[in-house]
């Protein structure tokens, strides 16, 4: 059962006693799961019992390398004698940027910011003043910016703005109005089928053609796919690719960047004190450098397939993992899929709204197989009762499952 000690002192301290959305309790099977962790590493996690769980949900798909890696430890490291924010711009700044440049060869500059959110924010800004239009279509999650949360009823704090997105669902199978500065979409979510891919090939041409920016957001693709983004492994270019998450392997950093046309073409304001912090720009130059050298994404992504595979097999009838092999969603029945997640916890497992397997799990995970198919066969066999409460989607699933 869940020690409400930590929630307790978080509802007296933090507002609405939560900083994530997907990590509160409601997110997850209230009443069982632990809510608030001590410390990781690797692909585990421990609660304050020293309770060792392995981590299914690696920091909400931040910890591609796992928890405190070695050699991200000792990248940031080195910036923490040398300073964190500082009164110029660094040459760390430069060199980030440059690297990434090798791994994105379709995009000429970037802007770094703190979040997705901002990020994102800063696509829009960016693609209406290169534009100068105003319409932007959405489809997915793009984070707290009040463009994205007025897309979801009854966005509360969010003046009515004219110029608010649309669902891009609601244009479906018309032109692009020219009116549009740009289509924001996550270009997979959990659908990587050759019909995806497809869609977004003559999404790019009819974006092309009615002069409207194409903006990827990989917040959550990025660093995470074969040739580091759905755009280089499907070979489709968009206008803005937004990046995060993955990036700082936790630090908080991401990225927007795009052509010296769009980057540079107009003069947009985004600007923050903390965008040239060097520890999380430091952990992306080592993120990105040892997804060069050291990890193998397309290696990552055969083993994450396998596993996949096999835990499909394993949870027939109860749950699946619907997606790509490093990311996907558990999709079942809630009650099932309540029980699964309850099950799983008990037995030192941590799954929630999505599935991630990051580099760390290709050596841990196999291990768990066999608990796993124990729990999905005392489901199926009813022997389980729920002891919390299920699992309420969480905001972003409700945006990305918004269609008009
Ligand atoms: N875009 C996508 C696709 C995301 O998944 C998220 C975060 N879940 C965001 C944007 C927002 O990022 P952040 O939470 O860092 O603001």
């Amino acid at each position: 059962m869940t020690d409400w000690t930590w929630h307790k002192r978080a509802q007296s301290a933090i507002a609405q006693a939560y900083l994530t959305n997907s990590k509160r309790p409601e997110s997850l099977v209230k009443g069982v799961y632990p809510t608030h962790m001590a410390r990781g590493q690797g692909c585990w996690l421990w609660d304050h019992f020293g309770k060792k769980y392995l981590d299914f949900v690696c920091g909400l798909g931040t910890n591609l390398l796992g928890y405190s890696h070695d050699l991200l430890v000792g990248a940031v490291s080195e910036w923490v004698r040398r300073g964190w924010s500082h009164s110029l711009g660094t040459h760390l700044e430069v060199e980030t940027a440059e690297k990434l440049k090798e791994a994105f060869p379709a995009v000429d500059a970037w802007k770094f910011l703190k979040s997705g959110s901002e990020a994102c924010n800063a696509a829009v800004k960016i693609a209406r003043a290169a534009t100068g239009r105003n319409w932007i279509l959405s489809e997915g999650y793009h984070g707290i910016g009040d463009d994205f949360v007025s897309l979801v009823d009854p966005a509360l704090g969010v003046p009515r703005e004219p110029h608010y997105p649309r669902p891009i669902a609601s244009l479906e199978g018309m032109p692009i109005c020219k009116e549009t500065a740009a289509v924001i979409v996550e270009p997979v979510v959990t659908d990587a089928s050759p019909e995806r891919r497809k869609w977004l090939e003559s999404l790019r041409e009819a974006c092309t053609k009615a002069g409207a920016l194409l903006v990827f957001d990989e917040v959550i693709t990025g660093l995470r796919w074969p040739k580091f983004s759905v755009s280089g492994a499907w070979g489709i270019t968009p206008d803005l690719v937004v990046l995060g998450k993955a990036l700082g392997g936790g630090l908080p950093i991401a990225a927007v960047g795009g052509k010296y046309a769009v980057m540079n073409g107009a003069e947009y304001f985004v600007s923050s004190t903390y965008a040239g912090e060097t520890l999380s720009l430091a952990a992306a130059k080592a993120t990105v450098t040892l997804l060069q050298t050291k990890f193998d994404l397309g290696q990552l992504w055969e083993k994450a397939g396998a596993w996949v595979a096999k835990f499909n097999a394993a949870c027939d009838g109860v749950v699946q993992i619907e997606g790509y092999p490093t990311r996907g969603v558990l999709r079942g029945a809630d009650l099932p899929k309540a029980l699964f997640m309850q099950e799983a916890c008990r037995a030192g497992m941590l799954f929630g709204p999505s599935f991630f397997f990051g580099f760390p799990h290709i050596e841990a995970a196999p291990d768990a197989l066999p608990a796993i198919g124990a729990i999905a066969q005392r489901i199926r066999g009813g022997e389980v009762r729920l002891a919390g409460e299920a699992p309420k989607s969480p905001f972003a699933q409700q945006v990305r499952e918004k269609r008009s």
